[in-house]
């Protein structure tokens, strides 16, 4: 795959929709989807734009030293990711909590972090535990928390689902894996 130019992944990929459409029972020449499959691939190429960006140098570049050690909190970053299991979306919003060390990233760089992470073929709990995890690394603050609620179409749209069903998961590390208290002055800001 490395040799190939983004263009033509784009047009590999759209020649692969048009077969999945005829496989379907549809026919892709028809009036109104014969730009369809290029349309679609260029959909997934943006929604799967996490795994050619590069987290570590949108956060990097973006690091302003702070003498404050409260906890910096960042509430409901909006998101829209892919669960891996049925390629069908799934999307909420993310919190997420730390504790500086020093350095504090600027707020936007979170929202752009949240959209590496989304922006390809996920699972909840990986996504919240990468988010945190790596916030951590980079950031080198002192304990990072995240929560996620999401609803899943994967969930919603097959069968006789639970409509309404959500689905919350949580990540933390450094220091609020042993402080109960910490993690409640989380949460109590949400
Ligand atoms: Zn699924």
């Amino acid at each position: 795959m490395e040799q190939l130019t983004e263009s033509e992944r784009i047009e590999a990929i759209a020649g692969h929709v048009d077969a999945i459409m005829r496989l379907l029972g549809e026919n892709p020449e028809r009036e109104g989807l014969v730009k369809t499959p290029v349309r679609a691939a260029k959909a997934l190429w943006f929604l799967t734009s996490g795994y050619r960006a590069d987290a570590d140098a949108t956060v990097r570049r973006a690091l302003f030293t702070h003498e404050g050690s409260q906890m910096i909190v960042v509430k409901d970053i909006e998101f829209y990711s892919l669960c891996e299991h049925h390629i069908l979306p799934f999307f909420g919003t993310v919190s997420v909590g730390y504790i500086p060390d020093g350095k504090i990233v600027g707020l936007s760089k979170i929202a752009r972090l949240v959209n590496v992470y989304a922006r390809r073929l996920q699972v909840q709990e990986r996504f919240t535990a990468q988010l945190a995890d790596s916030l951590l690394q980079m950031l080198g603050a002192r304990g990072v928390i995240v929560k996620c609620t999401a609803g899943h179409l994967c969930m919603k749209m097959r069968g006789v689902e639970k409509q309404n069903s959500s689905t919350t998961t949580m990540h933390y590390n450094g220091v609020f894996v042993d402080d109960a208290a910490l993690r409640a002055e989380f949460t109590a800001q949400l």
